[in-house]
């Protein structure tokens, strides 16, 4: 008993340090605790806990041994602990809306991310991260959980802040959103829980209605006008859940200069970037005049050849809108996640082991074409394999086919917007519409 009591202690250490765990609620979460693991209060120190991960296991196994917590739950019982310890809903909000208040610079988002990654709700993926050309590509050790179960209709709504999850999902007892009006309704922000770049979030509407009204735009203007450190985005796909996503700006569409200048008027500028795939972009300083454009230009791009329209939103001494047209990759190595035609390639996690077993390949004294024919993972590889065995032989080192096995995929990813590159004169025509 005593055992568990200072396991508390510790865990009560940890959140008044990194989870803004006040004196009187120190008092208030161990009674819940005491409460919640049936112990009795006694009289004990706690230390800052060494490894957290071990703290919550050893508490756990404890709660499944005491028959406190069914064998099936314990995976969400280390967040239901968590919870108890952190900020509730309302107070997390009102302590971000503090940090901001306090200090005109300071970013709400920043403390918000800070008390995120504290409270364990986001944990990044590990991953094999490369740049090519242009491009980051990343291959994650798993693949990212979707929370796909309809709670009360889907995972966006905002009843599932705190729920406890749904049979076989993850709990959402940790889960905090930040509220924000945009365009004159209320949307909320919340951090991805697996992240594939700094800060990936996603903000959805209060009301679980579909997407494709035409008002995201102005929705994403609003944000970043309230939060200049990071862009959104949005991907063409409609969605039963209204919403946008975004993070730090790390991605590469956002670092590239423009290439021609199509028109400056009343200060604002149309250009064509400098990237892979066709892209547009709009700045200026005036947010509604920028819109408006941005509006209409992506209204003629989709009808023009029915391409996707996929649009980056950010902050740079003005507003700037990026309008990027991309087709879904059809390569065998195709991104898992939309954000490539922004330069991140995310490919399916079962990429790693298939790269691991082609190095194997590449490292025989003699390529047996064959038996990756006949291999149910590596076939779709073949025509790539036999290509790169003629310019690069065989019994390669394992690092010389790493090497060339990476950059053929990072090259691969780098194709798929030349597939659709277009000349300035298409451009030209897309702006003689909107004229
Ligand atoms: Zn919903």
């Amino acid at each position: 008993m005593e055992e568990m009591a200072k396991l508390i202690e510790d865990l009560l250490n940890y959140a008044e340090k990194e989870l803004y765990l006040t004196a009187e609620g120190r008092a208030y979460a161990r009674n819940r605790l005491l409460e919640l693991l049936q112990v009795e209060p006694c009289n004990v120190r706690g230390d800052y806990p060494a490894d957290m991960q071990e703290l919550l296991e050893r508490i756990t196994s404890y709660a499944v041994a005491s028959g406190i917590v069914e064998e099936e739950n314990a995976v969400k019982f280390p967040d239901k602990l968590i919870d108890v310890v952190m900020p509730s809903q309302g107070e997390a909000v009102r302590l971000a809306q503090g940090v901001h208040r306090n200090d005109e610079t300071a970013d709400s988002l920043s403390f918000f991310r800070d008390l995120m990654k504290n409270s364990r709700y986001i944990s990044p993926r590990p991953s094999i991260g490369w740049s090519v050309g242009n491009d980051i590509v990343l291959i994650p050790e798993e693949d990212r959980r979707e929370d796909t179960g309809a709670y009360p209709l889907c995972s966006h709504c905002i009843e599932n802040v705190g729920f406890c999850g749904l049979q076989g999902e993850r709990s959402q007892y940790t889960r905090r959103v930040l509220p924000v009006e945009l365009d004159g309704e209320k949307w909320y922000f919340s951090f991805e829980r697996e992240p594939f770049f700094p800060d990936e979030f996603c903000v959805a509407c209060g009301t679980h209605r579909s997407s494709g009204d035409g008002r995201i735009l102005p929705r994403m203007m609003d944000f970043i006008e309230r939060f200049p450190s990071v862009f959104c985005c949005t991907f063409p796909e409609q969605t039963e859940h209204d919403r946008f996503y975004g993070g730090k700006k790390v991605l590469p569409l956002l670092q590239r200069p423009v290439e021609k200048k199509l028109k400056e008027k009343d200060g604002i500028g149309i250009y064509v970037t400098k990237w892979d795939f066709p892209a547009l972009r709009i700045c200026g300083k005036d947010k509604k005049s920028v819109t408006k454009i941005a509006q209409s230009l992506a209204k003629v791009l989709r009808t023009f050849e029915g391409t996707p329209i996929y649009i980056a939103v950010s902050y740079n001494d003005g507003f700037v809108v990026d309008l990027v047209q991309a087709q879904t990759p059809s390569s065998v190595f195709a991104p898992t996640i939309g954000y490539f035609p922004f330069g991140l390639f995310v490919l399916p996690a079962s990429t790693q082991e298939d790269v691991y077993r082609l190095i194997q390949e590449f490292t025989q004294e003699k390529m047996d074409f064959e038996k990756i024919h006949n291999d149910s993972s590596l076939s779709k590889y073949l025509e790539t394999v036999i290509r790169l065995a003629a310019s690069y032989g065989s019994h390669l080192s394992s690092e010389k086919a790493r090497e060339i096995l990476l950059f053929t995929i990072g090259d691969a990813c780098g194709e798929e917007g030349k597939k659709n590159k277009k000349e300035l004169d298409y451009f030209k025509k897309i702006l003689s519409e909107v004229d």
